[in-house]
């Protein structure tokens, strides 16, 4: 038989095909239950089969369901510009440019802020700077933006070599430096990679506020993020956050930057946005960065065929009421905190944790293993086995892959199905430590 080839996996015939989805779960072909402990990628974070959703989309498709960009915008594609601007906690508005990955979001941040001086006569400032560790997607800007050796390591020859900077991990800091004798040389770093290559040749500095994937969730210290803030202004460099991953809600803040309470220039989204109901994603950018746009060549010189798709963004608008509606981002923030602390309880129990770090229901554990994803496969596999799905993540330094997972359940998770996620988890670690 012949199968779709999206990863390894699926050239296994006993990989599970799913049929049905309904709130946390989701059921394969066999009938077989599965608890959603990763919102997929995290990003079914409604979980599935939401009838207001449903029904939103079927009633947009009743209008209009196709409409190009240079012809037409719709009404659900300007009500959702719209209330994106009001989710962002800043002085500025900002605008929406929608597309259809979180790639495609950090590649167009990436040009919208090359865009910015080209329009203003600096072309040559046109470089970004980026993290090891990061991840910003898969197309070759968005990897080359990426500190993810793996994910690199087949491309090297077509990437620029974006990453420049440490990222702020505190478990295992790459300078070898202890919070807060350290004095945040992380941050630091930025600045002297801008003074080595030369502010002039820059026009961004992207980060995800808080590492995903590639780092098994790294939070950074508190002051991290208002000296970046600090250095990317005095430079006069942008300063982009891929909320890919941690936005709308998904850390108990509609954008994971605001725990720290700043804001940037261009925040791309994605996941999230549509809580997986539909391919949408943003780059959102800001009056400032826009400015020199609108009074040069007035269009972002970006854009695909099924950008703002009237379907797409209908339902990203149902998304972002429903959240609003069951007031699901301090909902987020105290489920957050009652799983991250059965987690820790967890910890003391088994000694293949070494950390845990989350915010809101997004949360990493790191394991003590140097085994470069091999024990991760392990414990994702004995998990999806007991019906549990888990997200696997890579850990530690840049070039080290160590073993992480992520746990992000959607946000309607119960209570009592926090319980039996943790039940679920506790049973998958006995069976690989083994004890
Ligand atoms: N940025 C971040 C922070 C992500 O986590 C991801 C996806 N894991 C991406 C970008 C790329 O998104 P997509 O897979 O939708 O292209």
């Amino acid at each position: 038989m012949k199968r779709s080839l999206l990863i390894k996996p699926m050239m296994d015939e006993n990989y599970p095909i799913a049929v049905r989805g309904e709130g946390i779960y989701l059921y394969d072909v066999d009938g077989k239950k599965y608890l959603d402990g990763s919102s997929g990628a995290v990003t079914a974070s409604l979980g599935h089969g939401v009838p207001e959703i449903l029904d939103a989309v079927y009633e947009q498709s009743k209008h209009v369901s196709f409409v190009y960009r240079s012809q037409f915008t719709t009404m659900p594609a300007e009500k959702l510009a719209q209330k994106l601007n009001k989710c962002i906690h800043s002085k500025e508005d900002y605008w929406s440019f929608f597309v259809n990955s979180g790639s495609e979001a950090t590649e167009t941040a990436m040009k919208i802020a090359i865009q910015h001086f080209q329009e203003q006569g600096k072309p040559q400032k046109n470089k970004i700077l980026s993290r090891w560790v990061s991840y910003h997607g898969i197309t070759i800007g968005a990897l080359s933006m990426s500190g993810h050796v793996k994910r690199r390591e087949r491309f090297v020859p077509l990437l620029e070599e974006y990453p420049s900077v440490s990222a702020p991990h505190c478990y295992q800091c790459p300078l070898d430096k202890i919070f807060p004798d350290c004095q945040l040389a992380c941050a630091s770093e930025l600045e002297t990679a801008i003074t080595r290559i030369g502010a002039q040749h820059i026009a961004a500095f992207i980060a995800e506020p808080i590492v995903g994937a590639a780092g098994g969730i790294i939070i950074p210290p508190d002051g991290y993020y208002q000296q970046i803030k600090k250095i990317c202004d005095h430079y006069n460099i942008l300063f982009i956050t891929d909320e890919v991953m941690t936005g709308l809600g998904r850390t108990g803040k509609m954008f994971a930057l605001d725990h720290w309470s700043i804001s940037s220039d261009i925040i791309t989204i994605g996941k999230g946005l549509s809580a997986g109901y539909t391919p949408i994603a943003a780059a959102l950018a800001s009056d400032k960065v826009m400015e020199p746009i609108l009074q040069g060549s007035r269009s972002i010189m970006s854009g695909h065929t099924f950008s703002a798709n009237p379907q797409s963004a209908a339902i990203a608008l149902a998304v972002l009421n429903y959240i609003e509606k069951g007031n699901l981002v301090e909902e987020v923030a105290r489920k957050g905190d009652i799983l991250l602390q059965k987690l820790y309880v967890l910890a003391k129990k088994f000694s293949l944790i070494g950390n845990i770090r989350g915010k809101g229901l997004l949360i990493g554990v790191e394991f003590i293993s140097k085994s470069s994803g091999v024990l991760t496969q392990k414990i994702v596999n004995s998990a999806r086995e007991k019906g549990l799905l888990l997200y696997p993540a890579s850990a530690g330094r840049e070039g080290v892959e160590g073993d992480a997972i992520i746990i992000s359940p959607p946000f309607t998770i119960s209570e009592k199905e926090i319980n039996l996620l943790v039940e679920l988890f506790s049973e998958t670690l006995h069976e690989v430590q083994g004890d």
